[in-house]
């Protein structure tokens, strides 16, 4: 194979740039990989050679359709759909899908990418991918959504398979979307397979799959912490989002003997001095998931708390961990800042780069113990991956296995993030930990297969 000239850094943003353009959070997401990894290579000829990182910035493909379908007014309803596949070198693409209208394909783009990494980092052989729809959930009827999961998935269908491609939920998309899109294929193939993660337990589902994603976040938390010989116990968080990953982290906060703070919407967030606790975080699950209310009513229930409307975020309030856990973006320079004036210690991601690049850097100056998304949620896909051995062996492990499981994993990501990311004065990177180590396996993998 021929040699090819090292392009620099700047070069290489310039290129993903212009090919790119306007995909602000695919770019930003391949910066911030691409930042370390070119340290990493500078003197790996065969991954210059290879062009390994040119190639892992360009998705396998991408599918793009039209979903149609009629609401409870008989209208008819048109949105864009789209399955990103991003690498499947160590193993079937994998990765959730996303029905929110903020959804284009720089969003599942960015979210692709950076499963690609995560899915490696859990050491299990899954590929990335990601998708979604441009669709809202909020406000339809069971009916409505159901008619849109059905014709969603009538396309889908095509496009996945247990062996190929095996999506997830992620927000906007629980167990009743799932249950729905599941029920579709099976109807269209005619056959039962394990082609979704995130199922019920009656129809082949997994035993820890809804809390893995928040307390894996919260594992991830922990260990970091006790690299620097700390703890949660005793300690306040604020948290956002109140969804999945929230409500669960949340719940392994209180169990470990922390005191939760906060909860959020995209409509404002909510402070609880008196701390959120296990019976509170239930009435918010119930709200969430079977009225589908907004945080806001948490105030009605519990007369100690406040609620900042007007889409505030929680950052402003005084606490020692924090963990954002509803979406990308949501934390910026000015929070990060604020947070570190009010003493943070460590910040663990359960949503999916919800920091900006300038939040991140504030976090870094300041020597805070900062746990990247995708290392630090990787719980989540980790049990996913684990539900389909479970469906290709037909059988299921129970609750206490599969937590044990879920804890080892997140020990064993912690320690990749710490084999390349500590320096020598003990401060340990983990961007740059998660970054190398997750693309270390896919890009071997990639040379190995030579050129394509
Ligand atoms: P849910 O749909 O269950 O909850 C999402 C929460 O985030 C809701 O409270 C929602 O509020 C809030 N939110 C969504 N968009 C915005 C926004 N633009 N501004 C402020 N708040 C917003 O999703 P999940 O809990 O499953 O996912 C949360 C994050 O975790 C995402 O980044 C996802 O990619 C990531 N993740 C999820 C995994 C999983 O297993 N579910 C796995 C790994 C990562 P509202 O109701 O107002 O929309």
């Amino acid at each position: 194979m021929a040699a090819t000239d090292h392009v620099d850094f700047e070069t290489f943003m310039n290129g993903v740039k212009r090919r790119n353009s306007g995909q602000t959070e695919f770019i930003q997401a391949v910066q911030e990989v691409a930042q370390d990894i070119f340290d990493f290579i500078e003197d790996k000829e065969e991954y210059h050679e290879a062009q390994i990182l040119r190639r892992i910035a360009e998705p396998d493909r991408i599918v793009s359709f039209r979903v149609c379908w009629e609401d409870d007014n008989h209208c008819v309803r048109v949105q864009r759909g789209w399955r990103v596949q991003n690498s499947n070198a160590i193993g079937p693409y994998k990765g959730g899908l996303r029905f929110h209208p903020s959804v284009n394909e720089s969003v599942l783009k960015f979210l692709a990418f950076e499963q690609t990494f995560k899915n490696s980092l859990t050491g299990l052989p899954m590929g990335g991918g990601k998708g979604g729809a441009n669709f809202n959930p909020k406000g339809k009827s069971d009916s409505e959504v159901m008619r849109f999961c059905q014709s969603f998935m009538t396309e889908l269908y095509r496009h996945i398979g247990p062996e190929t491609d095996i999506p997830a939920g992620d927000i906007g998309v629980g167990g009743r979307e799932i249950g729905y899109m599941f029920g579709q294929y099976k109807r269209i193939t005619n056959r039962w397979e394990g082609v979704l993660t995130g199922k019920a337990l009656e129809y082949g589902g997994s035993a820890m799959r809804p809390e893995a994603t928040g307390y894996g976040a919260v594992y991830f938390l922990r260990n970091m912490l006790r690299h620097k010989d700390e703890d949660i116990e005793g300690r306040s968080a604020v948290i956002s989002g109140s969804g999945n990953v929230a409500t669960h982290a949340a719940e392994k906060i209180v169990q470990l003997g922390g005191k939760v703070l906060t909860l959020s919407d995209s409509d404002g967030f909510i402070y609880d001095p008196d701390g959120i606790d296990q019976d509170k975080i239930d009435w918010v699950k119930r709200l969430k998931n079977e009225r589908r209310g907004r945080i806001s009513e948490y105030c009605d229930e519990y007369s100690g708390a406040e609620y900042h409307g007007d889409g505030a975020r929680p950052w402003s309030v005084e606490a020692e961990l924090a963990l954002p856990c509803a979406t990308q973006n949501e934390l910026h320079q000015e929070d990060a800042k604020a947070l570190v004036k009010n003493g943070v210690v460590a910040v663990s991601e359960g949503a999916n780069m919800p920091t900006t690049l300038e939040g991140v850097k504030v976090f870094h100056d300041a020597r805070i113990t900062y746990g990247p998304g995708k290392a630090a949620n990787a719980g989540g896909v980790a049990v996913s991956g684990l539900e389909m051995s479970q469906n290709s062996e037909r059988i299921s492990w129970n609750h206490g296995r599969l937590a044990d499981m879920l804890t080892e994993l997140m020990e064993g990501i912690h320690e990749k993030c710490v084999q390349y990311g500590e320096a020598e004065n003990g401060y340990v990177d983990y961007v740059r930990g998660a970054n190398i180590a997750g693309f270390k396996k896919v890009a071997d993998a990639m040379l190995a297969f030579g050129v394509m």
